[in-house]
């Protein structure tokens, strides 16, 4: 039994190893990060909304800066970044995306990563 209950969805406790997601919005404002402390299926669930949202961080996309939403089909100029690390287990390289969106993809893309429930780095 993991010591911390998932912070993904109602608080539950869980099994087996625990993983960690931090997730970093920069707009104009000051950069935030928080972290989500994951069960194994959650980690899957967030991972695959990240697929979906963001692009991989690899050396070829870094660099990279676009000026519209990069969400399908918007056109809408690009408000915040996305940076979000998911980490397997403790001491391994982290999955890395990264992805600009307009403010209401990026409000979107924060509700289904359920932002409002994650935990202040630092916490346990
Ligand atoms: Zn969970
Ligand atoms: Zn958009």
């Amino acid at each position: 039994m993991a010591m911390y209950p998932c912070t993904f969805g109602p608080n539950h406790r869980f099994q087996g190893a625990q993983r960690s997601a931090y997730i970093s919005r920069a707009a104009s404002t000051r950069p935030s990060t928080l972290k989500h402390r994951l069960c194994k299926q959650h980690a899957n669930t967030l991972e695959a909304l990240c697929d979906a949202a963001l692009n991989t961080v690899t050396p070829e996309t870094s660099g990279e800066q676009s000026k519209v939403c990069e969400a399908y089909d918007c056109v809408n100029p690009r408000s915040e970044t996305f940076y979000v690390r998911l980490f397997n287990e403790q001491g391994s390289d982290p999955d890395e995306f990264i992805g600009e969106l307009c403010e209401l993809h990026a409000e979107t893309l924060a509700d289904e990563l359920q932002w409002r429930s994650m935990l202040r780095v630092g916490d346990a």
